[in-house]
């Protein structure tokens, strides 16, 4: 918790609707007109949710995807995931109802996905929290594009619908009870998978001692270019408020 404000401006904002995407992830929309950075043709920007503490304060920042803007209406989705209690953010999100009310940041400028033209097939590898992002990323892929998700959560249950233009698979791996910070799924499909030799673009967002794992694997046993692959941990087990380098 901060008493401290960060140093950029935050916008209040208050929950307009929510819903459930799954029964671990809440979808929160919010009115994101106050936003100036955000580039709508960019998938996958963030920036930073700072919910009410309570000793009246408010908690650090965390970062949280953009996961839908509707320009027409201002009206922005951001899906939480509800991993327990032993986080600030994701304890408030659970129980928050509409009328709250919390602060975000300005989107992060050097945040958000570019889709290449000569870019043909993605790979996109993500925990729970990696999924707005990944979901974000499949709707502005084009129809020529195509695309293989390989998403790890908890069970079935924790599926959700993606949908995109691009011939679009989708592999759900299921934890099953293993911890999720232990588990190896991603790591063994990134070690299996074929890698399509043309234009390519791998994608990675998930517990950051898992993405580093696939990105050495990737760089030094797979030979995958550097170019090709953005990999961040989105949170680290055992560690609040954890920043990867390239977050
Ligand atoms: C660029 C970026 C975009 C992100 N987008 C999203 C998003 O759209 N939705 C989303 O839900 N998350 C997203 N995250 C991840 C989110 O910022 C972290 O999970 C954050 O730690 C949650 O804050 P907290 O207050 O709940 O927990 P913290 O106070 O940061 O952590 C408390 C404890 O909870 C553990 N913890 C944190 N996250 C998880 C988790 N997912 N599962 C299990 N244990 C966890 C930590 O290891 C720590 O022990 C994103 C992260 C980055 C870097």
């Amino acid at each position: 918790m901060s008493s401290q404000p960060p140093p950029y401006q935050l916008y209040p904002v208050t929950v307009k609707s929510s819903r459930w995407v799954t029964p671990h992830m809440k979808r929160i929309t919010i009115d994101g007109g106050c936003l100036s950075g955000l580039r709508t043709a960019l998938p996958a920007q963030w920036f930073k949710v700072f919910v009410p503490a309570q000793d009246g304060q408010r908690s650090g920042g965390r970062a949280y995807t953009v996961r839908r803007y509707d320009p027409a209406t201002g009206q922005l989705d951001i899906d939480f995931v509800l991993h327990g209690d032993s986080g600030p953010v994701s304890a408030w999100a659970e129980r928050v109802q509409v009328g709250g009310g919390f602060e975000i940041s300005d989107v992060h400028p050097r945040s958000g996905f570019s889709i290449e033209p000569g870019t043909e097939d993605y790979l996109l590898f993500g925990d729970e929290t990696g999924l707005p992002a990944i979901g974000a990323i499949l709707e502005a892929l084009p129809a020529s594009a195509r695309a293989q998700v390989f998403a790890e959560i908890a069970h079935a249950g924790e599926a959700q619908e993606l949908t995109s233009r691009a011939t679009l698979s989708v592999t759900w791996l299921h934890r099953d009870g293993a911890a999720t910070a232990a588990s190896m799924l991603l790591e063994a499909v990134a070690r299996s998978v074929d890698i399509p030799t043309r234009a390519t673009v791998i994608w990675v967002a998930a517990e950051s001692t898992q993405v580093a794992a696939i990105r050495r694997l990737l760089l030094k046993e797979r030979g995958v270019d550097r170019t090709m692959l953005h990999a961040t941990g989105y949170w680290k087990r055992g560690e609040a408020d954890h920043r990867d380098e390239e977050a």
